[in-house]
């Protein structure tokens, strides 16, 4: 039963993920972590009690990919190095024979874009060479995906409207931050905003649709509407769906801080001459920010996240919420991360479970929805992220 995974990328989410894999040998006989900086990856084993392997890898390079997956021959490879790297690493799987799994769709580096068109059309080779390809397994796409499927599979005949709702309610103390990798925070914050209604997309300038919403736990907290990967799976496997939108908490000073810096010109993705050199401002934004791992130690609060679904059952209409509430500190008590991180790498250790024991397989390419729920759900409150659910009552 004990397998082998490869996890790739040493940044906040794979710290958790190794740490976690690490929780759970039966399952995770073997772990190599590897990425392009092989001491952060070092850095990381040395806080797991049991030995792992770790590698330097340029992800971005598929022979390279191809040598590590050869050597190390893994039943899993688990991506959480960064968007950029998905399809080189598909590639390498497809070219090994290997199931893959990541948290994040595909980014080009010169657009952002949040769409799966590019994943997608690896169904057919994932399908023919018999292999799994499971797409967003992290919180936010992911555990909210799973809990669309949950909703669906027990709680309605008919779900018409889903809202994900993503607060952070937790205080790092740096006057700006991000808790992820900033480039691609910010990136996605920055584009239009998006939803799905009545069978079209709507936009929004950035950030112009706010609503005060009362989260449990974290009380009244303004959150914007927000375009984010996940509305694009669900609008076509949750079926009789009327409308789908994502909101985000932000707080005024990280707003007040994003205006200035957009306004600038330091969250440009295109490349500028610079002295003689072309610089990309976001990525030199990015080599100034704190580093969202460095954040952990002193992050206070909370995250809660979740999903308001409306709809019919037996007859009635019903209002349901299911969420998440995670606390920082505990988080770094467990595994030394932040909330962020921890709501991301657990639930890809979770997936990586689910298919090395065969308890979610297939050939093709998923996105969370298409698989059984009930043991993610279960998973979840085993592994430190457990979920409530209650009726909801009022209107957003
Ligand atoms: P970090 O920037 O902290 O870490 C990224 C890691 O990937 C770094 O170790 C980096 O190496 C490594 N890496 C980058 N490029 C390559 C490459 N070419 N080859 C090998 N390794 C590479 O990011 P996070 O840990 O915050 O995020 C990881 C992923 O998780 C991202 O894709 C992010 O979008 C996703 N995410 C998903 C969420 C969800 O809920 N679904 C929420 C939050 C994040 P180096 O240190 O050398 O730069």
């Amino acid at each position: 039963m004990s397998k082998k995974v490869l996890i790739i990328g040493a940044g906040g989410v794979g710290s958790v993920v190794a740490q976690k894999c690490g929780q759970v040998p039966e399952v995770f006989g073997e772990i190599c972590l590897a990425s392009r900086t092989k001491s952060k990856c070092d850095a990381i084993a040395a806080l797991i009690p049991r030995p792992i392997q770790t590698a330097r890898v340029d992800a971005d390079r598929v022979p390279e990919m191809v040598a590590l997956i050869k050597d190390f021959q893994p039943d899993l490879v688990l991506n959480v190095a960064l968007p950029y790297q998905d399809l080189t690493i598909m590639d390498a799987c497809l070219e090994t024979g290997v199931n893959y799994l990541d948290t994040a769709n595909y980014e080009p580096l010169d657009e952002a874009k949040f769409e799966y068109k590019w994943q997608w059309a690896y169904q057919e080779r994932f399908k023919a060479a018999g292999l799994m390809a499971l797409l967003g397994s992290g919180f936010d796409p992911g555990v909210t995906n799973v809990f669309c499927a949950y909703a669906q599979k027990h709680l309605f005949d008919t779900i018409k409207t889903i809202d994900i709702l993503d607060c952070n309610a937790g205080s790092h103390g740096h006057a700006f931050a991000t808790n992820f990798n900033p480039e691609i925070n910010i990136r996605e914050i920055t584009q239009r905003g998006r939803y799905w209604e009545k069978g079209q997309w709507l936009e929004t300038d950035p950030l112009s649709k706010r609503i005060d919403f009362d989260y449990p736990i974290a009380g009244v907290k303004p959150s914007y509407l927000l375009y984010h990967e996940e509305l694009e799976s669900l609008v076509l496997n949750i079926k009789g769906l009327e409308r789908i939108r994502f909101w985000m908490t932000f707080s005024e000073n990280y707003l007040k801080h994003l205006e200035v810096l957009q306004n600038i010109g330091m969250t440009r993705i295109d490349p500028v001459e610079f002295e003689g050199h072309q610089i990309v401002p976001i990525q030199f934004l990015k080599a100034l920010l704190p580093d969202p791992a460095s954040l952990a130690a002193n992050y206070t609060g909370k995250t809660v996240i979740g999903c308001i679904f409306g709809g019919v059952k037996d007859g009635k209409t019903a209002q349901k919420y299911i969420y998440n509430v995670c606390d920082h500190a505990e988080c770094y008590q467990e595994v030394s991360s932040q909330a962020i991180s921890y709501t991301t790498g657990v639930p890809a250790m979770i997936g990586a479970k689910l298919m090395l024991t065969g308890a979610w397989q297939g050939a093709g390419v998923f996105n969370m929805e298409q698989l059984d729920p009930d043991p993610f759900m279960a998973a979840l409150n085993i592994h430190g992220l457990p979920w409530q659910i209650t009726d909801f009552n009022g209107s957003i």
